[in-house]
């Protein structure tokens, strides 16, 4: 299997994407792409939190000179969704999109994506091949009967990417999205089985809240773990911004993201004594966000166990109903009030920030 090392790498704008270099992070914005003050503003917010990459909806002319103005406001690249009109593909690449995006279940002329391609070639722009199970027609589906639904979702994206390989253009990357789990996990790993071009990876429609959140850490977990993807987009039903920081925090449990601060609180018992160990939690892991403070620090709900099980933190504090020990890679330094402890923590956490730097 081609891993994430392994594949061939791709210029988008000033990125590299593929071979060792870092996931990317991308999500896509949620408002017409017309309306450039709310794109701008979206993108320039989601770049803050993290994102390396955003992708906007082309549906009309308007949508495709628009980015124009888009990407003389913005520091990051940015991509274009692009359905059925290749000509919408065409004007995106001259108004400054670094990546097309493309479905070869909606855009099957050969002679139309020639056309891209020359335009990509000349304009140096990347593009990604992005099936999903609802390009497979039930056309393809009876033209192949022996094949399962990810052997499809491979097949097509094999057979579109021999037209660009024809035409001399490798400047790929490849999605196979589904919203089944198990379909996408097979699909990409299929896919990774026979060729090493960089893999987006994502699971299409995984929902809301915490439903599309577990089913895509779910997904994309496997996949990262076992060494696939190159860049990920964890799509919600939700702001792009809070993709953004789900991808972020996905990759930093997994490893694979620097720089970026690790909160721990205990799942509290019977032995709780902390009033709400969420809000203290939730408070100290925001100071920590807002202030690029990359310690791992534990909230925990008493001192007799929390002190130990919050070892591996780098400081943490342990409840406490008016009290709360503050302690260090698991040793009480000392004893806090409880209306002190958050200030306690805070300031200790800048003392140790220094010290780290
Ligand atoms: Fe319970 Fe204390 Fe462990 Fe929290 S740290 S789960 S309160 S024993």
């Amino acid at each position: 299997m081609f891993k994430r090392t392994d594949t061939k790498v791709v210029k988008i704008g000033d990125l590299t994407l593929g071979g060792c270099n870092h996931v990317l992070i991308q999500s896509m914005c949620n408002i017409k792409t017309s309306k450039v003050s709310q794109v701008v503003r979206q993108i320039n917010k989601c770049a803050a939190l993290g994102a390396d990459l955003m992708r906007v909806s082309v549906l009309d002319e308007k949508d495709a000179k628009s980015i124009k103005k888009i990407v003389e406001n913005v520091s990051i690249p940015v991509i274009a969704d692009i359905h059925y009109n290749y000509k919408l593909a065409l004007l995106a690449i001259e108004n400054g999109a670094k990546k097309i995006r493309l479905n070869p279940g909606n855009l099957r002329n050969i002679d139309e994506v020639k056309e891209v391609i020359k335009k990509a070639k000349k304009h140096n722009v990347a593009i990604r091949i992005g099936v999903n199970e609802g390009s497979i027609t039930s056309k393809i589906k009876e033209e192949n009967p022996n094949l399962s639904e990810t052997d499809l979702i491979v097949k097509l994206a094999l057979d579109y990417i021999k037209i660009f390989e024809e035409n001399d253009f490798n400047n790929i990357v490849v999605s196979l999205k589904s919203s089944d789990v198990f379909k996408t996990i097979d699909a990409y790993k299929k896919f990774a089985e026979v060729s090493n071009y960089s893999l987006h990876i994502g699971l299409t429609e995984s929902g809301f809240d915490e439903i599309g959140i577990i089913r895509s850490s779910a997904t994309l977990g496997i996949l990262l773990h076992e060494g696939l993807g190159n860049t990920i987009r964890v799509s919600l039903s939700s702001d792009p911004e809070k993709e953004v920081l789900t991808a972020k925090r996905l990759l930093h449990d997994l490893g694979l993201y620097e720089n970026y601060p690790t909160l721990i609180s205990c799942p509290t018992c019977g032995r709780t004594e902390v009033n709400n160990i969420k809000l203290l939690a939730s408070k100290v892991l925001k100071y920590l966000e807002d202030n690029d403070i990359n310690l791992k620090v534990a909230i925990m709900g008493c001192a007799i166990n929390g002190i130990g099980e919050g070892k591996s933190a780098d400081i943490g504090l342990a409840g406490g109903k008016d009290q709360y020990v503050l302690f260090k890679k698991g040793k009480a330094t000392k004893n806090v009030t409880a209306s002190d402890a958050y200030n306690e923590l805070i300031k200790e956490i800048n003392d140790l920030a220094k010290t780290k730097i």
